[in-house]
């Protein structure tokens, strides 16, 4: 088999060479000077034999060392990796645009075509091609992979990346690997011997907790062997020669499976200031701070802004852009000023923008949210602005649904951002608080499985075959009774069977959605012949995939006509119906979208983004046979014709999904949760803003100086009864 690995290496090799006489090998050389001085570089040959002796390397390197782009390369010509390599990341942007960038320093083209090495797939974008030996992917998506195949036949190795930021997904993630690595899963068996290595990186260097999670696992086997293939565990008596055999093989080598690394990034001086009093208002005071920098620092490099979330970069944009007329003129002797958003609901193309170095006499500022803290490295960088915040989302018990709060960084976030500043050469940092503030700052991030709703990653683990999921292995186990609610939450949704706790059929199906339960359970209630409205459904599901699709409007451009055409999509039975009036119109419109997005205030650029996601999932639900060809077909020639019973059975399809989220008005006018009794008002981005009915039915809360419920339709409170009648 070594010898056919061997063979396989040089094969790749040639074709590498065969490669030097492409257009892209140029650059290609180009950029390998830049890659061999990225701190990770002396360290391949030692990462790969790491892992011809062991099963697991974990690897802590400060951000900007280079992990995330060349760890891949170099295992991907290890003697060992025969199958794939799948590099996970907790965010689309960052999958994407690593993808991009190894494909370029390969020298490949990115994705399907047949010469391309690298490729990507996350949620709603797939761009993997037949040859690619190098897959990004979101750790959803290799969830996903995982009920397919539980044993990941396909790879060699799996990259865990950023694992620092201890999303839901990952924990779940290195729960499935550490089974696979150690051989306690069943799964394993289906991998004929191949053995599977995993890499987990992290940008921090507390590496002690995965050591242990990953030690406890190879411990387990020689005590247990295999026996998870054979039922009950074998009492000694019981025993038969191959399954002693096979324990004894495995714990023989149990020991040294386990390799660590840590590489040091570069790391010049961050002189930080802190604000002497604290400030309400961060945007204001990283306005100020902008412009202090551009006058004041004389030295030249540019300056990245920690915000919360896309409205607050968008804010702050606009502001800067207005300023800049008046601090930057012709005399004042200053370099150009040009503003860069980064956020996750950006374009590609707009977020490559951030790599490009500034023009001549140009000083970039970039207004990110916390996914430059570790994801992504901009080049070019002296000065950060911290505003001591970032969006994370938690669960409300009162609400009984997650939102997204706004939220005190930890301690090692502030100093991950400051840490920003420091790549290339000394750097300031400005941080929005007091130092106080900063010392009162907890340590760490807290895991997002104690913040967050269950659901999902518990149907992910049924689904995967884990009966008993409150005791699967996790790095941290989240408390009972989060993951009670969960389950009962599934059990609400008909995605576990009431007699055993076993996931039901639709519990399979929806667990194979890229979806949340309750939208997943919104789907197949649509996909019903007595309901009849998947279509329309999925249309404004994709609607719920992008933050807004209608644009603000500020009252000084009031645009009579274009908010009269907007009128004209609004529908009285809420926001729903709504989004649906407007992506139906967007489709149909042939000639010009984007002239149609600007006459009715929609923004054109969310709609592209609901259109690719309508594809998806529509390509989704026919794959899962919820759908047919010729339903398609029919799709498009049936606009506009959404009668008052469809338009019934669709909200009565969101309330399957979505059984608490239903609130009633009480006397005062005001609206309460008919779970938890919670107050709450319809948000004034709604088309039912300041209605009262008798029920409403809301798709989330937000918060700002109260809760909100944002994407609200009127609802019959009998229908609640209707629907818990019915069979699933
Ligand atoms: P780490 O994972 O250790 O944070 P990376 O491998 O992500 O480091 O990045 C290494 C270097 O590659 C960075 O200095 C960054 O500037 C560069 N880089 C990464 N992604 C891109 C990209 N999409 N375009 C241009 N340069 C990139």
């Amino acid at each position: 088999q070594s010898e056919k690995a061997q063979e396989n290496q040089s094969q790749r090799e040639n074709t590498r060479d065969n490669r030097t006489h492409n257009p892209l090998a140029a650059r290609q050389n180009k950029l390998l000077q830049v890659r061999q001085q990225l701190p990770i570089w002396p360290e391949a040959t030692n990462i790969r034999n790491a892992l011809l002796e062991n099963h697991v390397l974990i690897l802590a390197g400060e951000t900007g060392s280079g992990k995330s782009t060349q760890v891949p390369q170099f295992l991907e010509t290890s003697v060992w990796c025969t199958g794939r390599i799948a590099v996970t990341q907790p965010r689309r942007v960052a999958a994407v645009s690593l993808a991009r960038r190894v494909a370029d320093e390969m020298g490949t083209p990115l994705g399907k075509s047949p010469q391309s090495l690298v490729g990507y797939n996350v949620r709603f974008d797939d761009n993997v091609g037949k040859n690619n030996r190098i897959k990004f992917l979101t750790e959803g998506m290799l969830l996903q992979e995982m009920l397919r195949d539980p044993a990941l036949t396909e790879y060699s190795c799996v990259v865990v990346d950023e694992v620092h930021e201890r999303s839901v997904n990952v924990d779940l993630l290195l729960g499935f690997l550490r089974g696979l690595v150690t051989g306690t899963s069943e799964a394993v068996k289906k991998r004929k011997g191949k053995p599977l290595k995993v890499v987990v990186m992290s940008a921090t260097a507390d590496t002690e907790k995965l050591k242990d999670f990953f030690g406890e696992g190879f411990e387990q086997v020689p005590a247990k062997g295999s026996i998870t293939t054979f039922g009950d565990e074998p009492t000694s008596s019981t025993k038969d020669e191959t399954l002693v055999d096979k324990s004894q093989e495995l714990s023989t080598s149990a020991s040294g499976k386990i390799s660590t690394c840590f590489v040091e990034g570069r790391m010049y001086p961050v002189q930080t200031e802190y604000l002497s009093e604290p400030t309400r208002d961060f945007s204001e005071a990283a306005l100020l701070q902008i412009f202090q920098i551009h006058r004041k620092e004389p030295m030249p490099g540019d300056i990245l802004v920690f915000l919360t979330g896309q409205d607050v970069v968008t804010d702050l944009q606009q502001a800067i852009e207005d300023m800049i007329p008046n601090v930057i003129t012709r005399d004042s002797g200053l370099p150009k000023l040009v503003v860069l958003p980064l956020f996750a609901a950006l374009p590609q193309a707009q977020q490559q923008a951030i790599f490009a170095p500034a023009p001549p006499n140009t000083r970039k500022v970039i207004l990110a949210t916390n996914i430059a803290e570790t994801s992504i490295t901009v080049p070019g960088v002296r000065f950060v602005v911290d505003s001591g915040k970032a969006k994370v989302k938690q669960f409300r018990v009162g609400l009984g649904l997650d939102s997204l709060l706004v939220k005190d960084i930890s301690k090692s976030s502030a100093i991950q951002r400051q840490g920003r500043a420091g790549r290339e050469a000394a750097g300031k940092c400005f941080r929005l608080y007091t130092k106080s503030n900063f010392e009162a700052l907890e340590k760490d991030a807290i895991p997002e499985i104690l913040r967050c709703d269950l659901s999902s990653a518990v149907l992910t683990m049924k689904a995967r075959g884990i009966q008993d999921v409150m005791n699967f292995p996790l790095l941290t186990r989240p408390t009972r009774e989060a993951m009670e609610r969960a389950l009962l939450h599934l059990l609400q949704l008909d995605t576990l069977k009431p007699e055993d706790g076993d996931i039901s059929d639709l519990g399979r199906k929806i667990a194979r959605l890229p979806l949340t339960p309750a939208l997943g359970r919104t789907i197949i209630a649509a996909a019903n012949p007595e309901m009849g409205c998947l279509l329309p459904v999925i249309d404004i599901v994709a609607c719920f995939s992008v933050e807004n699709i209608f644009l603000e409007v500020k009252d000084q451009d009031a645009n009579d006509e274009a908010r009269e055409a907007r009128k004209a999509l609004f529908r009285r039975q809420g926001d729903h119906l709504t989004l649906l009036t407007a992506v139906q119109a967007y489709a149909s419109e042939r000639t010009d979208r984007k002239a149609w997005a600007q006459k009715h205030l929609v923004s054109h650029r969310a709609m592209q983004s609901v259109m690719d996601v309508r594809k998806q999932l529509r390509a989704q639900c026919q794959q899962a046979k919820l759908l047919s060809p010729s339903d398609l077909a029919n799709a498009e020639d049936d606009l506009d014709t959404i009668s008052e019973s469809t338009a019934d059975n669709i909200l009565k399809c969101f309330l399957r999904g979505f059984p608490s989220n239903v609130a009633r008005p009480i006397p005062d006018g005001s609206y309460r949760t008919i779970e938890g009794h919670v107050a709450v008002a319809i948000h004034p981005s709604s088309v039912l803003y300041g209605r009262k009915l008798e029920a409403i039915l809301y798709n989330e809360f937000v918060y700002t100086n109260r809760t909100y419920a944002r994407g609200v339709s009127a609802v019959q409170m009998n229908w609640l009864e209707e629907i818990y009648a019915a069979p699933a």
